[in-house]
């Protein structure tokens, strides 16, 4: 039997790299990198390459739902309609007794587009709460909301293309080397053709990307907005700004200069941890930018102050009128492969679908009248974190968790396992018996896993592409969407008669019509057989938009761009002291994905860092006494880790870095980095501080 080839999307990062899968005969595939993708034109990344043992690595496969009567009985397999019985039953008793805002659904930026369309449904148009929210929350919605307040929408401007079109690049708060590698190698090659192409790095720590970098600032950790703001005095003060783009094309402008020229070089050095002079280069960098990138990432994002610091950097675009150009614009670097998808379709306990808004009346009732319900809760739902503090204290009482495994990704994780053992009913609909969060479940339901399904992604520069079905679950598996439709007909929700993930698709395309999102004539058919396409596609021959506001047109009420003045210039996180001196940043390695329920399983990824350590400077290792390879205990005001320290003069002094993949492992969570981070949010985008913990550490 010939071996048959499918094109599909890596199911990793939001880079969204075209993968060919070959598949045998007997069932198992073999995967490498899809020469005609526009994205990665061939190249796969170490996770992407060996994405193949995960699936057919079905070892650790939850392969039919599993229940179990009460906390102090065992799991027991049972059928999907006796799960699926209880799920309606629970929630619908629980909800009779305690109000609609005492369930809850917590989902994932790796759910396809019409599986997080689909759930919003259910939970926003039917079971009546806004109690959804999802992982995506700990990751890119403070981008979201500096997105909103710079250009009126959420709405990313450029396009990969425009990397090879642009002369620098400043990216700061992110590690694309090792977090988005085929995008990043994009930039690399550029760079060897392009040898002027300038590369600004701003990061704690000498990282891969800092490496390659003309010029490294490594900052203090929290003292962005100060950076961003010495910069733009400088091209300010010496006339290096876009006149006519700020008088033509932003708002608020005189406020923001006024702010900025106050900023005192010293000042921001000293509290950047960066010299005066190396803040200058930079500026003079930018200055001299025909094309010029701002890239960025959780550095920013995951920030007490991250929306501040997402429209302090925006601003830096607009002054020098960066935006609408090729080569040129802001551009937020997704983590998960469709956070962005969810995004779209308002798959935030604080928005709907098509980029409308949950507080505004008027854009509820027409997503309740497309749904066809009376109306839609005024009230906003519960965020990530607030979600698992409801659960602690008993106000909410039942959770759905789909695709997350938030026993090790959250922060103060200790406080969720709390939070998770004192829920009524949890169900947990999940491909892998190696998440932790599965043995908290009362539900255990087995979910289709990557090219088990059929749906679609969006990547970071707004690229929808199909992936197909191309195996078999494993056991009793079904699709998420399967799984929520039966959940609805078993609720007797009308408005779930939907054969195929196409019908939902369609439906939410639908929705978009005369959206800036719109897709409502881009089909599956288009999707299969001319490829990937860029949002919006308004028309039926329409190729895609690679590069948003070049008539310079923003989605703000006045069309301009608006220059935001943050709330606090000042990091508001903990701040050090004597008991907890070090500031504590969490992050990726090169070859392992979230909390490692995939990549854990493939052994040649894990050779390259087996086991989580401690990154510390040598000059605080020699004031503690720690050497390299010594086990150290590190501390928060809210757990401890045990790991080896790795003394390297890559990170800055005072500052120490930790991976964040590794969960409990049999009774262990001495590897869990979330045991010590902070619960500080974002007070806008609720995004967690996790960039800014402060520690002690102690040789064990
Ligand atoms: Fe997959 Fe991201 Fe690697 Fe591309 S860069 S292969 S999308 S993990």
């Amino acid at each position: 039997m010939q071996n048959s080839e499918i094109k599909t999307t890596c199911s990793y990062c939001g880079v969204g790299c075209g993968i060919i899968v070959t598949k045998d005969s007997n069932n198992g595939i073999s995967v490498k990198g899809d020469k005609d993708h526009p994205v990665n034109r061939g190249m796969l990344c170490s996770k992407g390459m060996n994405l193949h043992y995960v699936a057919n690595d079905v070892s650790d496969r939850i392969l039919y739902p599993e229940m179990r009567w009460s906390k102090s009985h065992p799991l027991e397999r049972v059928n999907w309609d006796e799960a699926l019985d209880r799920a309606a039953a629970v929630f619908a008793s629980i909800i009779k007794k305690h109000g609609p805002d005492s369930v809850g659904f917590y989902v994932s930026g790796q759910c396809l587009t019409e599986e997080y369309y689909l759930v919003n449904k259910l939970v926003k148009g039917f079971l009546k709460t806004n109690n959804i929210d999802t992982n995506s929350r700990l990751c890119m919605s403070s981008a979201v909301v500096g997105y909103k307040k710079t250009f009126g929408e959420d709405s990313v401007p450029i396009s990969y293309d425009d990397i090879e079109l642009a002369d620098t690049f400043l990216i700061t708060g992110a590690n694309p080397a090792w977090c988005h590698p085929i995008l990043f190698r994009r930039i690399e090659q550029h760079k060897e053709k392009n040898p002027k192409t300038k590369i600004i790095v701003v990061d704690p720590r000498k990282t891969d990307s800092a490496l390659t970098a003309d010029l490294h600032l490594q900052i203090l950790p929290g003292s962005d907005i100060y950076l961003y703001h010495a910069i733009a005095k400088c091209l300010i003060d010496k006339g290096y700004i876009d006149n006519d783009f700020i008088i033509n094309h932003t708002e608020n402008y005189a406020a923001y200069k006024n702010m900025v020229v106050g900023t005192s070089l010293e000042k921001a050095s000293q509290l950047c941890g960066i010299p005066i002079s190396e803040i200058k280069q930079a500026a003079e960098i930018i200055a001299k930018a025909k094309g010029f990138i701002s890239m960025w990432a959780m550095g920013l994002n995951q920030s007490a102050i991250g929306v501040d610091k997402n429209t302090a950097l925006l601003n830096l675009s607009l002054i020098t009128g960066h935006v609408g150009k090729p080569g040129s614009g802001p551009f937020s670097l997704t983590g998960q492969p469709n956070a962005m998808g969810g995004r779209e379709v308002g798959g935030m306990a604080n928005l709907l679908a098509v980029h409308k808004e949950l507080a505004n009346p008027e854009h509820r009732q027409e997503v309740a009248d497309f749904w066809g319900v009376d109306s839609i809760s005024e009230k906003p739902g519960l965020t990530a974190t607030e979600m698992f503090d409801a659960l602690e204290s008993g106000k909410m009482k039942a959770v759905w968790i789909i695709c997350t495994n938030p026993l090790v990704s959250m922060p103060d994780v200790r406080r969720v396992e709390k939070a998770l053992a004192n829920a009524k009913f949890v169900v947990v609909q999940d491909i892998s018996h190696k998440s932790d969060t599965a043995k908290y479940a009362d539900l255990l339901l087995p979910a289709a896993g990557w090219l088990e399904k059929e749906g679609t992604m969006t990547n970071s520069e707004r690229r929808i592409s199909y992936l197909p079905k191309g195996i078999n679950p494993p056991g009793e598996a079904l699709s998420d969407i399967e799984i929520l439709i039966r959940f609805a007909k078993k609720m007797n929700f009308n408005g779930f008669n939907y054969n195929s993930a196409e019908d939902i698709y369609k439906e939410y395309c639908a929705l978009t019509k005369n959206t800036k999102i719109d897709i409502s004539f881009l089909n599956y058919t288009r999707l299969k057989n001319e490829g990937t396409f860029q949002w919006p596609v308004p028309d039926y021959g329409h190729p895609g938009t690679a590069r948003l506001f070049t008539d310079k047109k923003f989605y703000t009420p006045s069309q301009k761009a608006i220059f935001n003045l943050p709330t606090s210039i000042d990091n508001t996180s903990e701040q050090p002291t004597d008991k907890h001196p070090f500031i504590l940043t969490t992050g990726r390695i090169r070859d392992q994905w979230h909390t490692m329920t995939k990549t854990g399983k493939v052994s040649r990824l894990l050779s390259h860092i087996p086991s989580p350590t401690l990154e510390i400077n040598p000059i605080d290792a020699f004031k503690t006494g720690i050497e390299d390879g010594n086990i150290v205990v590190v501390s928060s005001e809210n757990g401890e880790v045990r790991v080896k320290a790795k003394v390297t003069d890559t990170i800055k002094e005072g500052v120490v870095f930790l991976p964040m993949h590794w969960g409990k492992q049999l009774d262990n969570d001495l590897n869990r980095a979330n045991n010590l981070t902070n619960t500080v949010v974002d007070p806008i985008s609720k995004e967690p501080d996790f960039k800014f913990t402060t520690v002690a550490v102690v040789k064990y």
